[in-house]
């Protein structure tokens, strides 16, 4: 329904300006060109510049008017939906920790401690949910703003990965997947082992929620020519080459948005990115469409020994 309005003021934006700025642009236009060709002394030739660079100018300022009505149309737009799934995201592991809270707490499963110990391991995972998604709005909001302070340690990223690998276990079913992740890197890197951690964590977590049922990851890394690579790789759905370059752009998800079964708000390979590049780093995908992913993360050595 706001959409729908927002689109309407658009609309009524460009009509406005269309019929009450362009049309009469064109008229003084038009008067300027025909003082011009009439004019006889200097005083008609100047008349008639005068009217023509107003016209100019106040075409131009139509369309700068129209270019930020329509940007600034655009941000609400993607505002709105931002909050909408953001809303979604936080309400579903919320939901599940009431249900399960409210299903101990009615001591049905006192008799079963078996049934009660799951019921707990799922309440602390979908917190860890939640912990996730906080964490990854707030580094959103302090990247967009420049403002994301980053403590720099000097050291190989090995612990950081399987700190990463060790948190993704606690976040989602272990039986339901194959992981394995392998660590060979002994090259110093100039990290933040936090920022690292989250994007490292961001990866696995997709590569679960965009595979099927046979869920394989696996995460490696190990050092290059002068630089650490780190890869994940899931046998999932895949991404065409068109939809590989998009999705590092904010807010940007596959497929249509009824057709989406999976949570998420397009924001975490953005901030992924932007984590990487801050680090000197970047972040590719080799992708075929069914075929899995598996996304590359090159960081280089560190050069000195501070
Ligand atoms: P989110 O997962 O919250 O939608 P991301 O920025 O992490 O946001 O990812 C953007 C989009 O890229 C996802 O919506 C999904 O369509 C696609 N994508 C990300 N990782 C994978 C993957 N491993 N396999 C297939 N598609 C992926």
């Amino acid at each position: 329904m706001r959409r729908l309005q927002l689109n309407l003021n658009l609309s009524g934006v460009i009509v406005i300006i269309a019929v009450g700025v362009l049309l009469p642009v064109m008229l003084a236009t038009a008067a300027g060109i025909v003082a011009l060709v009439l004019a006889e002394d200097a005083g008609g030739i100047i008349t008639g510049v005068l009217v023509i660079s107003f016209a100019v100018t106040a075409a131009g300022s139509a369309l700068i008017t129209v270019v930020l009505t329509g940007r600034k149309a655009r941000l609400a737009r993607r505002q709105e939906d931002f909050v909408a799934s953001i809303s979604h995201e936080l309400r579903t592991p919320l939901s599940a920790i009431r249900l399960y809270t409210q299903t101990l707490q009615s001591g049905k499963l006192d008799a079963d401690p078996a049934r009660a110990a799951q019921c707990l391991e799922t309440i602390l995972r979908e917190a860890e949910w939640l912990d996730v998604l906080v964490d990854r709005v707030l580094t959103w909001r302090a990247s967009t703003r420049d403002q994301l302070p980053l403590h720099r340690v000097h050291a190989p990223v090995g612990a950081v990965i399987e700190g990463a690998a060790q948190r993704f276990r606690t976040l989602v079913v272990p039986d339901e997947m194959q992981f394995s992740c392998s660590v060979d890197s002994t090259l110093p890197v100039r990290h933040d082992p936090d920022a690292l951690h989250a994007v490292v964590l961001n990866l696995l977590i997709n590569a679960y929620k965009y595979t099927g049922v046979e869920k394989s990851i696996q995460l490696r890394v190990y050092d290059g020519e002068g630089e650490v690579i780190l890869e994940v790789e899931d046998n999932g759905v895949g991404l065409s080459p068109v939809e590989a370059r998009r999705i590092f752009q904010p807010f940007y998800r596959v497929g249509r948005r009824a057709d989406r079964q999976t949570a998420g708000v397009g924001l975490g390979l953005s901030i992924a990115q932007y984590l990487v590049r801050q680090h000197k780093g970047r972040i590719d995908v080799r992708s075929e469409k069914g075929k899995g992913c598996t996304f590359v993360i090159h960081l280089p050595m560190a050069k000195e020994s501070k």
